[in-house]
């Protein structure tokens, strides 16, 4: 089975308490693998933890922010002191303030890049020294399609945001290769999280409508596919991105939908 070389391996999911995040613990944990689950406020992760442990998997809740270097390391001590090392970081957690440019603040473009940017960077600098020594490290970095495909208005430091997960992967993988380790991303399209269902049933099918698969994505349709790229199988795979999002970014005109 592809992901049998998952099981008994040390993950980190972060922003993992809720949300796409929580989707790829828990498929993580459904392969065996021992997850620590992040999040700044540690009771709601360590209560996504207890949903994967009830289900007979293997994790643990711990609190962190992703822009502080010095939480970052650790984090990375705290998997490697209870799961034996680091085997796999996914890099996942993330926020989305929609505000037009016009509207937005300086400070609010530094927070946002402060989190999905530097907070890649940072969890990924603290986690080299752990991934080096398997000599199979595993990186998958959940960037957008907004940013590196599509735009969405209120979205400019989002979008810039995610897009330069991309080029950071492209030349973190570079360094990285020497010792085996990959970096590959995730591109999800509208999936539904908490937040999203909040928005309510027609606001949902709406959305749904302009996706050529006619529904929104489960947030285990991303950890799915980081898993895939977790996988010793995917090893020669590396700098790569797979978009899952229910083919949404191809219809060229709402016409090209309604012929289908
Ligand atoms: P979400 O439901 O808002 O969950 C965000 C998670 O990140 C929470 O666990 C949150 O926990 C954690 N988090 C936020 N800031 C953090 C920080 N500074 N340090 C550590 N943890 C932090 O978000 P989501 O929709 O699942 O999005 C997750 C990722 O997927 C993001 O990178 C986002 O850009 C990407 N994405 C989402 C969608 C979508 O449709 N939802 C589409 C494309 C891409 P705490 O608040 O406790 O820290």
């Amino acid at each position: 089975m592809l992901a049998e070389s998952l099981k008994g391996k040390s993950v980190i999911v972060t922003g993992a308490s809720k949300g796409i995040g929580k989707g790829i613990a828990r498929v993580f944990a459904q392969h065996g693998a021992k997850v620590l689950v992040v999040g700044r406020d540690l009771k709601t992760a360590e209560a996504a933890a207890q949903e994967f442990v009830a289900a007979g998997g293997t994790a643990s809740g711990f609190s962190a922010d992703v822009t502080k270097f010095a939480d970052m390391e650790k984090m990375a001590k705290a998997a490697a002191d209870r799961y034996g090392g680091v085997d796999v970081l996914c890099a996942n957690a993330g926020m989305f303030p929609q505000v037009t440019m016009e509207e937005m603040s300086p400070e609010t473009w530094d927070d946002v890049m402060a989190t999905n940017l530097k907070g890649t960077f940072l969890s990924v600098k603290a986690c080299i020294p752990y991934l080096k020594k398997t000599g199979e490290g595993r990186i998958v970095i959940t960037s957008s399609i907004t940013g590196p495909v599509t735009g969405f208005p209120g979205w400019t430091h989002y979008g810039a945001s995610k897009a330069g997960q991309l080029g950071f992967m492209r030349t973190a993988c570079m360094e990285l290769a020497k010792y085996g380790i990959t970096v590959n991303a995730v591109l999800p399209g509208n999936i539904v999280t908490e937040g999203l269902q909040g928005l309510g049933a027609d606001y949902m099918k709406g959305m749904a409508a302009a996706v050529p698969l006619g529904k929104l994505g489960a947030v285990e349709d991303i950890g799915h596919a980081a898993l895939f790229l977790a996988t010793r199988e995917a090893g020669y795979i590396t700098g790569q991105t797979i978009i899952v999002d229910g083919g949404q970014i191809l219809p060229e005109s709402p016409d090209a939908l309604a012929q289908m």
